[in-house]
């Protein structure tokens, strides 16, 4: 945090050259001031009572008692004033374009949140990021480089190794993100075309991501049978690839798995041990969310394009080989044993789908729910275009004992949702309320400031952010208020379309975006960019370190 002191020694310079210094004849000294909060400052520190001052968009102050005038003072008496939360994990290019507003994540306390995860990104990074940065939000917004996407560019979706001229190519398309302001590569190597991704391959990109200051973030390749296996690969990237790894959404799917995150946490802390940089982020639920096909057919069923896989299905050997496959996946993987606990999330076909579970389907089709009955209807679903799903497959014990390593931080691998369509996964709405609220206060699993810790300085030291993540003078002014005793999610499996509950305020880059109930109508987001920046058509605007806000 050495740049973090540099920053600190310039506030005082800051204060006298801003015309709005304090002593400026008639002009309050603070834009914002924030008084008798519990400040629990994202290190993981104990509370302590103070104001926090704002000036532009940055804390200037934070002392026990600032009399000093302010443009809009707000008491925020027993309430908890943390740093913004930054989410690592989310997919939010889903709906940020429509809801640029993502009250979904305003609303539980996010201000920061990072797309391209599970080996998805845009590509190549600059015009996405130039798109975002011209939509007038409510939020922060970041990016990493999709190895999937890279792959699928350069080779298709195709299950074979590629040739050294096409690693060759498809190290430049990372390069060129992480040149883009990408924050690192992220995989889904459980995906297809991830999946076909010898991990070697895998750790030559890396090597040329971690070059550029960027990180890794996996999805990784079976977080089911084969999750040791798998978290083994992860950290292999990393410490081969040279750079830090982290085990992202990280869970055990499926009974016969329940219980492996004891396993794969001393892995996670035998490799720390030896000095691999590996780190966890998770959310709080015990049902994951993917695409039918993606979760209940064999990644070489998946190989190419819709259009494959139909033909294989039509194809009657082919298809009673998948059918094998697939009811192999609801009896001991994804589905969890028992076709009632996969419910259709969204169908672009058929919206009255949502939010029922492949048991009711097969019987409005005139089948008994049996097994083999729901893996008929769930390669008819493909068949007919496909749907996302949630699976409810994961062991409570295991999110508990994921959550309470220290190396894991909380990101929601959620979406912006419009409000009110389809039936999509609670954890858009309500990880982080979640986490607090259950997990704090109610289970007592965590205290607080380290809940706050996960969801703060931990990602932004992750993400190489040196100005967001803690409550500091000097810091950017992402802040978060909220009522510890009855903050609360409140977006279910059953009804996920509910704002959580308890936040007072939020505020981004200086500016209230959320005050007791509503959005306001400010739009002071900022696309973050990553390392490597290498400022596209000129440097304008001084850099002053490595993923500041252009
Ligand atoms: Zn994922």
């Amino acid at each position: 945090m050495m740049l973090t002191l540099l920053r600190l020694a310039l506030v005082p310079a800051l204060l006298l050259a801003s015309p709005f210094a304090r002593g400026a004849a008639q002009t309050p000294a603070y834009d914002l001031l924030l008084r008798h909060g519990r400040i629990i400052d994202g290190s993981g520190n104990p509370w302590y009572v103070a104001d926090v001052a704002v000036q532009g968009d940055v804390i200037v102050r934070i002392a026990p008692l600032i009399t000093d005038s302010a443009a809009r003072v707000i008491d925020v008496r027993g309430q908890a004033i943390t740093p913004g939360f930054i989410d690592i994990h989310t997919h939010a290019r889903r709906g940020i374009f429509d809801v640029p507003t993502a009250d979904n994540y305003v609303r539980q306390g996010v201000t920061t949140v990072l797309e391209g995860p599970d080996g998805s990104s845009p590509l190549p990074l600059a015009p996405f990021l130039a798109r975002l940065d011209s939509l007038p939000r409510s939020v922060n917004i970041g990016s990493f480089i999709g190895q999937g996407s890279v792959r699928e560019a350069v080779i298709g979706s195709v299950n074979r190794h590629a040739t050294p001229a096409e690693i060759g190519r498809m190290r430049e398309l990372v390069e060129q993100g992480m040149r883009d302001g990408g924050f690192g590569l992220s995989s889904g190597l459980f995906y297809v075309p991830g999946t076909f991704t010898p991990t070697e391959e895998v750790i030559e990109l890396a090597r040329a991501a971690g070059r550029l200051g960027g990180s890794y973030i996996s999805h990784m390749r079976d977080e089911a049978s084969g999750l040791v296996a798998s978290v083994e690969e992860t950290i292999r990237i990393g410490e081969e690839g040279g750079l830090p790894t982290q085990l992202t959404h990280h869970k055990a799917i499926g009974p016969a798995n329940w219980g492996l995150s004891v396993q794969t946490l001393k892995l996670v802390d035998e490799a720390r041990a030896r000095g691999v940089d590996a780190t966890i982020d998770q959310y709080p639920y015990t049902a994951s969310s993917t695409s039918v096909q993606a979760a209940l057919l064999p990644a070489w069923a998946q190989e190419g394009g819709r259009a494959e896989v139909r033909q294989r299905l039509a194809e009657p050997a082919t298809r009673a080989r998948i059918k094998t496959e697939t009811e192999r996946l609801l009896r001991t993987e994804r589905g969890g044993g028992d076709p009632a606990r996969v419910v259709i999330a969204s169908c672009s076909w058929a919206p009255s789908l949502a939010g029922r579970n492949l048991a009711e389907i097969a019987r409005t089709r005139g089948l008994e729910p049996s097994i083999e009955n729901a893996a008929e209807t769930a390669l008819w679903i493909v068949e007919q275009g496909g749907c996302q799903g949630i699976f409810h497959a994961i062991d409570e014990a295991d999110v508990e004992r994921i959550m309470k390593h220290p190396a894991t931080m909380i990101a929601s691998d959620g979406e912006v949702p419009v409000f009110g369509q389809g039936n999509p996964h609670p954890r858009s709405y309500g990880t982080f309320a979640r986490v607090l609220g259950v997990y704090v206060r109610e289970r007592r699993l965590l205290s607080l400031e380290e809940a706050v810790r996960k969801m703060t300085s931990f990602p932004a030291q992750r993400l190489g952010l040196p100005d967001r993540g803690l409550l500091r003078e000097g810091m950017k002014a992402d802040i978060t208020v909220f009522d510890p005793a009855t903050v609360k999610d409140e977006a279910t499996f059953e009804q996920p379309h509910r704002y959580a509950t308890g936040f007072a305020l939020v505020v981004v880059n200086g500016q209230i975006v959320y005050q007791d109930g509503a959005m306001t109508a400010a739009r002071p987001g900022r696309v973050l960019y990553g390392p490597a920046l290498a400022c596209p058509g000129g440097c304008a605007q001084t850099q002053t370190h490595a993923g500041s806000v252009k």
